[in-house]
Parts: structure tokens; C-alpha cells; sequence
């Protein structure tokens, strides 16, 4: 993975990144965008279309390419507009086919991507932000800290770089079941809080579902969310994609303890506004996606998995058990699989679905909770958390040595207070 310091290649990168910057990147442009921005040229909006198929439909990303659009309107483009994907700076590839890209995005951070391929079938799980600023106990992007949201042409470029990566651009292609490189489902659940980056991930995920995009079905694009409550109530009001919400214990106390917001929006809370959202779509067989990462001897007791099954007696949902993925930084434990087994033996016998998400991407750091990227932290968490890790593997008196800690957490607040 790539380091922090930043080397004069990646320097002169940035000044390219920059003068690019004053020209418009269309990647992330919704149809209705890409029409204004037509309309802006004294151009028809129907240009926006044929736009959107050469860059989402066939990977083009050169203006002179796009043969059904006059001489005059390619060569106002090239001028004035760019299609601009981050740079991938590495591309793993595990024995059990999960590939993660690490891409470079403007301003020096990097960020991460998986692909995971199952039977029948291919599920990328894409990035929303550049660290996150909700620091949950477990989380590994939690503890990098947060930098800044990724733009809509940030976040659908990496769709968009993964399509190509494997087959290349051709929605005409027929893929044998389970043939590895066929995307049919996004889920945000890479770094970062998507409710927290609204427009931007609402924008690129009309583009997922946009048929002159990629034509997902809005049943295999799915928004995970640790609970903010408020704009998860706006998501009704404009978009119907599925829902994930990280709930991770069945009360209060433990829930507030692992994912911090819920102090903010209590699982009361979280869950009616989960409901509200489920009950406002427009097919009436859809469920909330619960998921719940077992970690050992903190949230995976038999009592706790009764709790769990009282609190969702009347949700209507299925439960993603998803063992911890251990990463430096962090104390916590995978259970045993006789634990795991015997948590999810209690929900099955009360009649919830509750599969077990199988750890997949191992071998390339590429299984839930452990993306991490190279985040230039402006919270200062993640220098906090080493210092802490080092403290504690020295002996050292570890609250002694946590410096600067109150700034840090104004800092995260406002951030949060920008959702
Ligand atoms: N911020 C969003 C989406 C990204 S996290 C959210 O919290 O829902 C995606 C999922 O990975 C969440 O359910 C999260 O709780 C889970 N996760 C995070 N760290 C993990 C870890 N170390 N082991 C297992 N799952 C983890
Ligand atoms: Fe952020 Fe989600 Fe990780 Fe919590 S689990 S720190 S909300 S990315």
C-alpha cells in the first residue's frame, strides 16, 4: 500500500490534477446535469444521452471518439470538459478472485475498492469518502480519520474503472454464471459515510440505476449506513435503493460504545426511520439489510442474539452476520466459528434470515472494515490512534500521552455537522 509522503512524481500529478480542475469532469454528470451543461453550450439536451452511452456504455473518455457529435461540439468539449477518473495506483488480485484497486484521488490520499465475485452474481463495494469521520470502534477507515468527500465522477469512476479493468466496455456481453469480472450489484460499503456525502452519492448512484449508465436494478444498489438519522429520512425522499443499516448490538448502551453516532440517533430512532424508508418504496417486498460484525466476547453473547432477535421481532429485514476482520490498530477478536454458529443457531430459530458473511479478499487486505487506503487525516485521529497503539505496546501510560485529543474531536464534530 502505497505511503504518505508524497513524491515528486505524484507532485507534478497533482499540478495536472489542478489545471484539469478548472475544466468540467462530465464523468459524474447525471443525465439532467448533463443536459443543463448542454443547453450551456447552445447545444440540444438530447447530446446528453449520446454523451453519457460513449463514456458509461463504451469507457470513451476522448471527445474525438464520439463520432455522432459534430466536429465543432468535440472540439468545444476537449476544451472545456474532461472525463477523469482517479489514477489507479495498484490492482490486487486474491487467490479467491475479490480485487482491490487502490486509487489516487486529488490532494494526495488514496482510497479503495473491491470487487467480489460469488456464484451468479459480481458485487463491487465502492468508497464514499476519503477516511470517515464517524470513528467506529472496529472500523479501520474509522480510525484513519477523515479527509474530505469524494465528488460524484470520484465515486462512479470507480465502477466505471472496475467495468473496464476486467472485460472491457460491452453491455451487450453474455457472462457465463459466476465468470469472474461481471458486475451486477454495488453495495456503499467501502470507506466512509455515504449519508454523509449526500448529493454526491445520491447523483453517482442515479447513475448506477440510469440505464444510459450501467442499468442496475435499484434492488442490487445498496446504501449502507451506521445511522444518520436525518438524512437517511431525505434518501426517501429521492432515491429507492436498497438499505443496508449497521446496527453491530441490540441496545443502547453496547451500540454507543461501538458506533458512536448512535449517542446522536438512538436504535429507536434509527430503526423507524429505517422503516419509514422501506415503507415508502414503491415494491413492497423488500427488506432492511441488517448487518451486525461479531466480535468476540463484546458483542456476541447468546443473550445479546435474544435482545437482537426481540428488537427486530417486528422489522421486517434479514440480518448479515459478518465475523470481525482484525487490523493493526485495533484490540478486538474474530469469534470462534462455534460462536458465530451459535449466535446466528438463536436468530434462525426465531425465523430470521441470518447468513454469515464469508471473510473473502483475505490474502489482499480487502475484506470488510479493513480498507483503509492512505488518508491524509485532517482530524488528526489516526496520528492519535498510533500514538495510542505504540503507548500501549511500550507499557506506557497511554491517556497521558493522547495529546491534542479536544481539537480533534471539534474537528469531527463540525464535519458531522455538515451531514
Ligand atoms: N459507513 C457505512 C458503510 C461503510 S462500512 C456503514 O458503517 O455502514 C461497511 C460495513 O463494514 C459496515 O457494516 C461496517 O460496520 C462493517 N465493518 C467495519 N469494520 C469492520 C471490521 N473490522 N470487521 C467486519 N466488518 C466491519
Ligand atoms: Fe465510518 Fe462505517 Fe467505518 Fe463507522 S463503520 S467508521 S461509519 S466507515
Amino acid at each position: 500500500m502505497a505511503g504518505l509522503a508524497i513524491t515528486v512524481q505524484e507532485k507534478v500529478q497533482d499540478t495536472v490534477q489542478e489545471v484539469m480542475q478548472t475544466k468540467v469532469n462530465l464523468l459524474g454528470l447525471t443525465e439532467v446535469g448533463l443536459s443543463d451543461y448542454m443547453v450551456s453550450l447552445g447545444e440540444k439536451p438530447f447530446r446528453a444521452k449520446q454523451i453519457m452511452k460513449w463514456i458509461h456504455h463504451m469507457g470513451v473518455s476522448d471527445f474525438n471518439s464520439m463520432t455522432d457529435l459534430s466536429k465543432g461540439l468535440r472540439k468545444t468539449l476537449s476544451e472545456q470538459a474532461q472525463i477523469s477518473a482517479p489514477q489507479v495506483v495498484s490492482q490486487l488480485d486474491s487467490v479467491d478472485g475479490t480485487r482491490k484497486w487502490l486509487l489516487r484521488v486529488s490532494g494526495g490520499s488514496c482510497i479503495e475498492t473491491v470487487y467480489i465475485p460469488e456464484p451468479g452474481r459480481g458485487t463491487l463495494c465502492v468508497s464514499s469518502q476519503v477516511g470517515c469521520s464517524l470513528d467506529c470502534s472496529f472500523c479501520a477507515t474509522g480510525k484513519q480519520g477523515f479527509m474530505r468527500d469524494l465528488s460524484a465522477a470520484e465515486i462512479i469512476a470507480q465502477l466505471w474503472l472496475a467495468v473496464g479493468s476486467f472485460n472491457g466496455f460491452d453491455p451487450a456481453r453474455k457472462y457465463a454464471d459466476g465468470e469472474i469480472g461481471r458486475i451486477t450489484n454495488v453495495v456503499m460499503m467501502g470507506m466512509g459515510e455515504p449519508l454523509l456525502n449526500f448529493d454526491n452519492v445520491v447523483s453517482a448512484m442515479n447513475l448506477m440505476m440510469d440505464d444510459r449508465a450501467y442499468g442496475l436494478s435499484k434492488r442490487r444498489v445498496t446504501l449502507s449506513t451506521s445511522g444518520v438519522v436525518p438524512m437517511l429520512d431525505r434518501l426517501g425522499e429521492v432515491s429507492d435503493c436498497s438499505l443496508a443499516i449497521s446496527l453491530h448490538a441490540p441496545n443502547d448502551k453496547l451500540r454507543s460504545e461501538l458506533v458512536p453516532i448512535n449517542k446522536k440517533y438512538p436504535i429507536a430512532m434509527l430503526l423507524d426511520s429505517a422503516q419509514r424508508y422501506i415503507n415508502g418504496l414503491s415494491d413492497n417486498k423488500r427488506v432492511i439489510t441488517i448487518e451486525y460484525t461479531l466480535i468476540d466476547q463484546v458483542n456476541d453473547s447468546l443473550e445479546l442474539a435474544e435482545q437482537l432477535v426481540e428488537l427486530l421481532r417486528d422489522v421486517p429485514c434479514k440480518i448479515n452476520l459478518i465475523p470481525f476482520n482484525p487490523f493493526d490498530l485495533s484490540d478486538y477478536k474474530r469469534p470462534s466459528n462455534n460462536r458465530v454458529k451459535a449466535f446466528q443457531r438463536v436468530l434462525n430459530e426465531a425465523g430470521f434470515i441470518a447468513p454469515i458473511r464469508t471473510t473473502r479478499g483475505d490474502d489482499i487486505d480487502a475484506a470488510c472494515g479493513q480498507l483503509a487506503g492512505a488518508v491524509l487525516d485532517r482530524t488528526n485521529r489516526s496520528a492519535r490512534y498510533r500514538l495510542k497503539s505504540r503507548t500501549a505496546l511500550n507499557g506506557g501510560d497511554v491517556e497521558a500521552l493522547v495529546v491534542d485529543g479536544s481539537k480533534s474531536e471539534a474537528d469531527s464534530d463540525n464535519i458531522l455537522a455538515r451531514g
